[in-house]
Order: structure tokens, then C-alpha cells, then sequence
């Protein structure tokens, strides 16, 4: 079958580029029983100028090409506030004060309570703080596309942030809308794959339970001041609008259990991201991730305060970026392709599995789901963590 914009179940990676290049307003975003992002059509407003499937990635997949690196930096901000204040070591920080520093925009992803949605939005309308830390769910693009695409055509500083798809749908549409992006710099992660909000959702609401409004959340909080919230340990983190917050460790019952293993085991991803190679085909000037590697290289101290990791895919930004970061601890080591930290793809790619969690979430509930999903090894877990105890 033809690939067209409306029959890409598998491939699209919900970016938006096709909405935000229609002029006719014939698509919109919207989220499927699933709660992913998908466009959906108007036929009756459309001119079928064939611009919304020029502009899309999955149907002309030509400029993804295997990026060659032959090194990557290992990176620590000196500033322990930024790390406390970032995933890992701070990399997205480094770029972004420089770019805001010359007083440019940034644009990257924050969780928003009034739509209760992560989406993509920029520095001039919100603290920059709120952009940092990874939110393990979509992030919705909505127009953000056109609204650097102004900020471009201004002469302003842009840096875009997103997932692998989400850079390669927003170079794609600035290329087709025929705008010169020398101004621009952009940044892609390690992901691993996205749950879709509407799991968020539900998670969200019962931990509510009818009480106070959960109004942020962190997904990678950490605490300097304890021992035990640091980068390894991945303590969630959620704010309620009494000015209470509540720390979910791993292992508890509800986070873990609830929302973060589904995601890990790859059980509620979006199904582009079963067959994801992009990181490897990166769009970007310069792909981050958490340096899990660490375990390997006993010579670089890990003081649990966080280190991610920089690959620089093309010569743009390097030497800048070096020079003006020579004070935060740089390491330069040798880019071994094949190491799973950077494939990050180790999906299964028949859907029945996460097709089968859609579906019961559609008819039972999230929670249920997720209950009969993990109870068993919860328990198991449980009996587990209790025997070593005993024993110890
Ligand atoms: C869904 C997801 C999966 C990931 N999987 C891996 C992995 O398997 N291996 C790995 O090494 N690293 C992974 N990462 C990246 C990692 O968690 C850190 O984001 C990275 O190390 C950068 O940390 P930092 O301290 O430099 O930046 P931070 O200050 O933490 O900034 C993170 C940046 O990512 C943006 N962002 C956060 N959430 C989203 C989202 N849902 N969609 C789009 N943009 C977002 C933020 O706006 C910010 O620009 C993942 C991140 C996400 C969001």
C-alpha cells in the first residue's frame, strides 16, 4: 500500500510537521483512543497541494542518514544547582544559557497543568527552569514549528530541544517552507520511546484521588542534601497546588509499578517507536543522553550528582561550545555505534503486546491494567526484598 499521510499507524511519529505546514488548516493534532498524537484530516478545506506529505519524515525518510562520530564528550556542569536542576549532568543547560545569554529563545518541553499535557513551548513565555528534566510520556509539538520559523525569519537565536522525530520533523518543515536556518541550533536525546499522555493522565488522577491538583511533575527529581536522591536513583517527584510534594522512591508501589515500568518494558510506547533508529540517523547538531556508560570507565568519578554525554554530529557548535564551557568537567572518549546505550533499541517489534495494554486500558482503566499487569511481581518483589533482609 501507497504510504499517505493517513495510512501511517506505525511510521508517524506524531512531529506535526504536516499540520504546520498546511496553510488550509486541514489537519489539526489530535489524540487517538490510544492518546497519541496523530493528524486528522478535513477534506473539505483541503486543495490537495501534497505539501503535508513532502513535509513528512515517514514518507520521505531520504535525508536520514547514519551520522559517523568517532568520539563523544562525557559532561558535567561545575554548578551543582544546574545538576540538581537537570536529568543528568546538565548538557542541555550548557547550550541553552548560551544561546539565552544572547538573548535568543529556546524552545523545549514543559509540562503544562491547565491542558495537563507535556508540549513543546519557549523561553519568552515561560521560566526556562521548567524546561529541563526528562518527562517520560509524548511531548505534543503543536505550533511550535511556525513559531521558530518567525523567530527565524526575525534573525533571532533559536535552540529547539525535542526527541530524535520531533528535530527531524521540525528541519523538515523549515526546509520545505524554504527557511534559512543558520540561526538555529538543535538538540536531540537518547529515547528510549514515549508512553502517551493519557497513561500520564490516569496515573496522575488517582494519585490525586479527588484531593489536591497535582500542578508539576519531576520525573528525575534529585536532593543534594541527601544522600540517596541523586541521578540513580530516578525519585519522582510530584507538586501539589497546596504547596505539598510528595516523593515517590523507586520501588514504590505506585510509581514504579504504575507508570515507570510499563514504560522501561516497553509495554505502552508509541508504535513509531518499536522500530526507531533515529538517534543513529540524528538530525540534530548535537545528541545527549544520561552517560550510563560511567560503569565502564573507573577513571571518571560519579558522584551521583549526574553525567550526560555529547555527540556533536556535525562541526557547528563544538569549538564554541568547548571554549566556553572549559570549566565544567569535559572528558573526551572514543564512540563505540554498538553499545546499547546509544542504539537504545531493543524493542520488540510485533505489537501485540502493547496493543493488548491499549486495549485493556480502553476497557478496564489504566490502573486496572497496570494492576494486573505488575501485581504478581510486586508481590514477588516484595517476598524477594524481604527474605534478602531476613538473610542479611
Ligand atoms: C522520553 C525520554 C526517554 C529518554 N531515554 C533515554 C535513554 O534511553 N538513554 C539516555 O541516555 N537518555 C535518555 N533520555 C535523555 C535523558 O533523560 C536526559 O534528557 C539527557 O541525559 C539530558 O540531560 P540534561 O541534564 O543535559 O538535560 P535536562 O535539563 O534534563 O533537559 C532535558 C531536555 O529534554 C527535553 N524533554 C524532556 N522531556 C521531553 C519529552 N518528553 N519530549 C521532548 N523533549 C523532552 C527538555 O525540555 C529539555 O530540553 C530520555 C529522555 C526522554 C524525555
Amino acid at each position: 500500500m501507497e504510504l499517505s499521510i493517513l495510512n501511517l499507524e506505525n511510521e508517524c511519529t506524531g512531529c506535526g510537521a504536516c499540520v504546520s505546514i498546511c496553510s488550509h488548516q486541514c489537519l489539526s493534532l489530535r489524540p487517538n483512543s490510544e492518546g497519541f498524537y496523530y493528524p486528522e484530516y478535513d477534506d473539505e478545506k483541503c486543495i490537495e497541494c501534497g505539501l503535508c506529505e513532502k513535509v513528512c519524515k515517514a514518507i520521505h525518510p531520504e535525508d536520514n542518514r547514519p551520522v559517523t562520530r568517532d568520539y563523544i564528550y562525557i559532561y558535567r556542569s561545575r554548578e551543582e544547582s544546574t545538576l540538581e536542576k537537570s536529568s543528568s549532568g546538565g548538557a542541555f543547560t550548557s547550550f541553552a544559557l548560551d544561546v539565552l545569554n544572547n538573548k535568543g529563545i529556546v524552545f523545549a518541553t514543559r509540562y503544562n497543568a491547565d491542558t495537563r499535557r507535556v508540549e513543546v513551548a519557549n523561553t519568552d513565555n515561560f521560566p526556562f527552569d521548567s524546561f529541563r528534566k526528562s518527562k517520560y510520556v509524548e511531548s505534543y509539538a503543536g505550533d511550535s514549528y511556525k513559531l521558530i520559523k518567525e523567530q527565524l525569519k526575525k534573525g533571532r537565536d533559536v535552540l529547539f530541544c525535542g526527541t530524535p522525530c520531533q528535530v527531524a520533523g521540525l528541519k523538515k518543515y523549515l526546509k520545505t517552507a524554504n527557511v534559512v536556518d543558520d540561526n538555529l541550533i538543535t538538540i536531540d536525546f537518547v529515547c528510549h520511546g514515549v508512553p502517551s499522555m493519557l497513561c500520564l493522565d490516569k496515573f496522575l488522577e488517582f494519585e490525586e484521588s479527588g484531593k489536591s491538583k497535582i500542578i508539576d511533575v519531576d520525573f528525575r527529581y534529585k536532593d543534594f542534601s541527601k544522600k540517596k536522591v541523586g541521578w540513580h536513583n530516578m525519585v519522582y517527584c510530584e507538586y501539589f497546588d497546596d504547596g505539598s510534594k510528595k516523593l515517590l522512591k523507586p520501588w514504590n508501589l505506585h510509581y514504579h509499578y504504575y507508570y515507570y515500568l510499563p514504560f522501561l518494558e516497553n509495554k505502552n510506547l508509541r508504535r513509531s517507536c518499536y522500530n526507531c533508529n533515529q538517534i543513529l540517523e540524528s538530525c540534530a547538531d548535537i545528541s545527549i543522553g544520561d552517560f550510563w556508560g560511567i560503569r565502564k570507565y573507573k577513571s571518571i568519578k560519579d558522584d551521583n550528582n549526574g553525567l550526560s554525554f555529547v555527540l556533536f554530529n556535525n562541526k557547528k557548535f563544538e569549538k564554541t561550545w568547548l571554549d566556553r564551557n572549559s570549566s565544567d568537567f569535559i572528558e573526551k572518549i572514543p564512540f563505540y555505534p554498538n553499545e546499547k546505550q546509544y542504539t537504545a533499541r531493543t524493542h520488540k517489534t510485533d505489537f501485540q503486546e502493547r496493543d493488548s495494554f491499549y486495549q485493556s486500558v480502553n476497557k478496564h482503566g489504566y490502573i486496572t491494567t497496570v494492576r494486573r499487569l505488575y501485581l504478581k511481581r510486586y508481590i514477588g518483589d516484595m517476598v524477594k526484598k524481604l527474605l534478602k533482609k531476613v538473610v542479611r
